[in-house]
């Protein structure tokens, strides 16, 4: 605890400032730009998040179906289970599209909806009529989504129950929330043109002062995530026996992350830009290794835009834009990951996944690393939906837990990088745009006045080009 506790010093600075981080960079970002650039700048990001995204994922199944690292014989009976709650496929997605649209936006600075069930126990006298009906409903319940249900099924004399489904709201910023209404927000804001200067200059100040705060809190980054590691790898058991048995899953998915960043991203990036990637890779070195740190992509957020930003200069509209959004939806690394462990999972139970099995798991991967939080471990939890999916036991998570810390840190680095790729390879595409957009520049010229002011004291340059501006401090 005590070797952790610099590490959870530095979760917790980051964790603090992603909030006005969010609402500010976004409400900026789309007040700056006019509604027919943001939506291009839009396509293109889903255009690529999805595209990168299918890649990772079928780099995942080729990579696990050749090298089969999953072997019956070693299967052992350990299914301490992860998570009871039954949650199905569609309770997922459902609770996707609830979080888009918060009930109270306040709320959703720190909670969001999720579907959780509940057993319902029926008095003896409540089942006499309808027995049969409540047992084809629990055993339907059983025998798709549930294990903990059948212990008591034998017992359906004593107490008999129900599942019922609730939506209490649950701990953890809902950032899919925030991210539509501060997009709608700023797009409002965009089109009051002088009327709405004085809330585009709030919240640009806003965003100023934040990422000064990321930059005091990168100074301490690197004390932080050197302890976080040290913390993580002193609480193991016993690492070497993990690395005997599964080992060669481990690597199956190392190798799929490593092509996926060092081949698949860069390619993309090269083609789309003709710029060097390696020019990109390490620009964003910092962020790189906090992912690494923290295994988390919304505490690396703060990062991540101040290495786009300062080192690699790209446009701050854009970075605004598609950063929240790239940290929140766009995850390759845990999209291949999503796509790994279930046929590994399958491959350990001995079951052989036909075509149709193999697809649904592609596109259920794929809803399941958009619909995974930015927050440490979140993928194994959105993998239950890709595991009920084709019918595999849901309980079975628990046999890749022990190397998901390790593997989380990697693919969250993966995910990071992926945001950046994009974020260049959105810079890119709308380069003439942004430059002829007139309107633009409103955040920029708020800013830039803020800061001459200030830093004609300290005697700094600011130079300006296209808008933007690059700060020689
Ligand atoms: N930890 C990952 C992230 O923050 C999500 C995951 O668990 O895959 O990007």
């Amino acid at each position: 605890m005590m070797v952790s506790f610099p590490g959870d010093m530095l979760m917790r600075m980051l964790k603090m400032l992603i909030l006005p981080l969010i609402v500010s960079s976004m409400i900026t970002g789309l007040a700056s730009l006019d509604a027919n650039s943001s939506g291009r700048m839009g396509l293109y990001a889903v255009v690529y998040y999805f595209a990168t995204t299918f890649m990772a994922i079928i780099l995942g199944i080729i990579l696990v179906v050749s090298i089969h690292p999953g072997t019956f014989t070693i299967m052992d009976n350990e299914t301490d289970l992860v998570d009871e709650a039954p949650v199905s496929s569609l309770d997922a997605f459902l609770d996707l599209i609830r979080n888009i649209f918060p009930n109270n936006i306040m709320q959703s600075c720190f909670q969001h909806t999720k579907t959780v069930y509940k057993k319902k126990y029926l008095k003896n006298d409540d089942n006499d009529n309808d027995n049969s009906t409540d047992l084809t409903n629990i055993t339907t319940t059983v025998s798709t989504l549930s294990t903990t249900a059948s212990v008591n099924i034998t017992n359906m004399t004593e107490a008999t129950f129900r599942w019922v489904r609730t939506f209490p709201p649950v701990d953890g910023i809902n950032v899919l929330g925030l991210i539509v209404f501060c997009t709608v927000f700023g797009i409002m804001l965009s089109k009051m043109g002088e009327r709405g200067k004085i809330m585009v200059d709030f919240f640009a100040v806003l965003n100023e002062i934040i990422m000064k705060m990321v930059l005091l809190v990168m100074w301490y980054s690197p004390i932080g995530i050197m302890f976080l590691i040290i913390g993580k790898i002193l609480s193991l058991d016993d690492p070497a026996a993990l690395g005997e048995r599964l080992g060669m899953y481990m690597v199956t998915v190392l190798a799929g992350l490593i092509i996926h960043a060092v081949i698949i991203l860069p390619s993309i990036y090269f083609i789309i830009t003709r710029k060097n990637p390696l020019r990109l890779f390490i620009g964003i070195l910092q962020a790189w290794v906090t992912a690494l740190g923290t295994a988390s992509s919304s505490a690396t957020l703060p990062v991540t835009f101040r290495c786009l930003e300062e080192n690699l200069n790209i446009d701050r509209r854009v970075t605004r834009f598609v950063l929240p959004i790239g940290a929140t939806i766009n995850m390759d690394g845990t999209a291949l990951y999503e796509a790994v462990a279930p046929i590994f999972i399958a491959q350990m139970n001995g079951i052989d996944l036909n075509f149709g099995q193999i697809i649904t798991i592609s596109l259920t991967a794929t809803c399941a690393s958009i619909g995974a939080a930015a927050i440490p471990s979140a993928g194994l939890v959105t993998m239950v939906m890709v595991l009920t999916s084709v019918g595999l036991p849901a309980d079975d998570v628990s046999l890749i837990l022990a190397v998901d810390w390790f593997l989380d840190r990697i693919r969250t680095s993966i995910n990071v990088l992926g945001d950046s790729f994009g974020a260049g390879v959105v810079a890119h595409l709308c380069r003439h745009q942004l430059e002829q957009d007139q309107h633009a520049p409103i955040d920029d010229r708020s800013i830039e006045l803020i800061e001459t002011q200030s830093d004609k004291k300290r005697g700094s340059r600011i130079s300006q080009g296209n808008g933007d501006t690059t700060h020689d401090e």
